[in-house]
C-alpha cells in the first residue's frame, strides 16, 4: 500500500513537472514573492496567469517565513517572479524544497526582474555580512520606483513569453498599455512632487532611496545604524540633532517597522513620521502598483510642502 502511494505521488510528481505545455490547459499559475510583483505581473498577464503572492504588502520582506503552503502553491507553478539582489532570498529555499523544473534557477519559468535595473547603495569591497547588512548586493527596494517600471515589465514579458512564447504578443499589448497609463500619472506625479524638490527626509530602513531619487528628494539618514540593524540611541542622538539643524520635516517608516520609535524621533526632531506604502497592500489603499505609487506620493507632497 505504502508502495502503491509512493508510486502515485511519483507519478504526479512527473507529470505536473514534465507534462506538456501546462499553458494549453488554462491559465497559467504564476508565483510572485511580494505583492508589487504580484500586482505587475496580473497587469501583465491579464486573463491569461493566475497570480498567487508568497508574502502580503505588510510584512518585513526581508524576513519571511518558508511555510509548506509555499511550497504547494510553488510545486504546481508555471513561472516564479522574484525581486532579486537578495532582497527576496528567502524563497530560494522554498524554490528548491519545491521540486519543480519549471523554476529552479535556470529554468524557463524564472523570472528575475532585477535584470538591467541600475542598482543604487552598492556596497563597497569592506561591507562584511556577518556584520548583519541585509543590502549586501546593493539596495533591493526598487519596485516601487515607477520609472524603473517599464524595465521590470520588461523582464516580466520576457519571462512569461519563455514559459508562453505564443502569447507573447498579449503580453506585450497589455505591457503597452500599462505604460501609457502609467505615463499620464507620472505627469501628475512629477507635478505633485515639483513644489519640494530638493526636500531632505530621514528614512526609517532604505527603502525608497529609488523612489526619492526619481522625484528629487534626498534621503539625508536613515533611523537604521546600517540596513536591517536596529538604531542605537547614539546613531538617534546625531540624527535628531541633524534633522534640527536642516529643519528636516518627516521620517519615512514602514508599517511593520517600529512607528512608536519613529513618532518618538519626530517629536523629538520636530518632524512628522509617514507610515509609507511600501509595497502594494501595506497600507489602506494601496491596492495596486499604481495605487501604492499614487498613496506615497500623496502623503510626500502633503507632508513636505
Ligand atoms: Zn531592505
Amino acid at each position: 500500500m505504502r508502495r502503491l502511494t509512493l508510486l502515485i505521488l511519483t507519478i504526479v510528481a512527473a507529470t505536473s513537472v514534465l507534462g506538456p505545455n501546462a499553458q494549453a490547459a488554462g491559465k497559467l499559475k504564476v508565483v510572485a514573492t511580494i505583492s508589487d510583483l504580484k500586482s505587475l505581473t496580473e497587469t501583465i498577464g491579464g486573463d491569461l496567469v493566475e497570480v498567487d503572492s508568497l508574502t502580503r504588502g505588510t510584512q518585513n520582506l526581508h524576513e519571511a517565513e518558508v511555510r509548506p503552503s509555499m511550497m504547494l502553491k510553488l510545486r504546481r507553478a508555471d513561472a516564479v517572479v522574484e525581486n532579486g539582489l537578495g532582497l527576496d532570498a528567502w524563497a530560494d529555499v522554498a524554490i528548491e524544497a519545491a521540486n519543480n523544473a519549471n523554476i529552479i534557477r535556470g529554468g524557463r519559468g524564472r523570472i528575475d526582474i532585477s535584470r538591467n535595473v541600475e542598482v543604487l547603495e552598492v556596497p563597497g569591497s569592506r561591507v562584511d555580512r556577518s556584520m548583519g547588512d541585509v543590502h549586501p548586493q546593493g539596495n533591493p527596494h526598487f519596485s516601487l520606483d515607477p520609472g524603473l517600471a517599464p524595465v521590470i515589465t520588461q523582464n516580466i514579458v520576457e519571462g512569461l513569453a519563455r514559459v508562453a512564447p505564443d502569447r507573447r504578443a498579449v503580453f506585450e499589448q497589455n505591457r503597452q498599455a500599462f505604460l501609457a497609463r502609467l505615463e499620464q500619472e507620472m505627469v501628475k506625479w512629477t507635478q505633485a512632487m515639483a513644489p519640494v524638490k530638493g526636500a531632505k527626509v530621514v528614512v526609517f530602513h532604505p527603502v525608497y532611496v529609488y523612489f526619492l531619487t526619481r522625484f528629487g528628494l534626498v534621503q539625508a539618514a536613515a533611523l537604521e545604524d546600517r540596513p536591517g540593524i536596529p538604531p542605537s540611541p547614539q546613531h538617534l542622538a546625531t540624527v535628531i540633532r541633524e534633522m534640527k539643524a536642516q529643519k528636516i520635516k518627516a521620517i519615512l517608516v514602514e508599517p511593520w517597522n517600529d512607528v512608536k520609535l519613529a513618532n518618538r524621533v519626530a517629536e523629538e526632531a520636530g518632524a512628522r513620521a509617514l507610515v509609507m506604502a511600501t509595497a502594494v497592500g501595506a497600507v489602506k489603499g494601496a491596492d495596486n502598483y499604481i495605487a501604492a505609487i499614487d498613496y506615497n506620493i500623496t502623503a510626500l507632497a502633503k507632508a513636505l510642502r
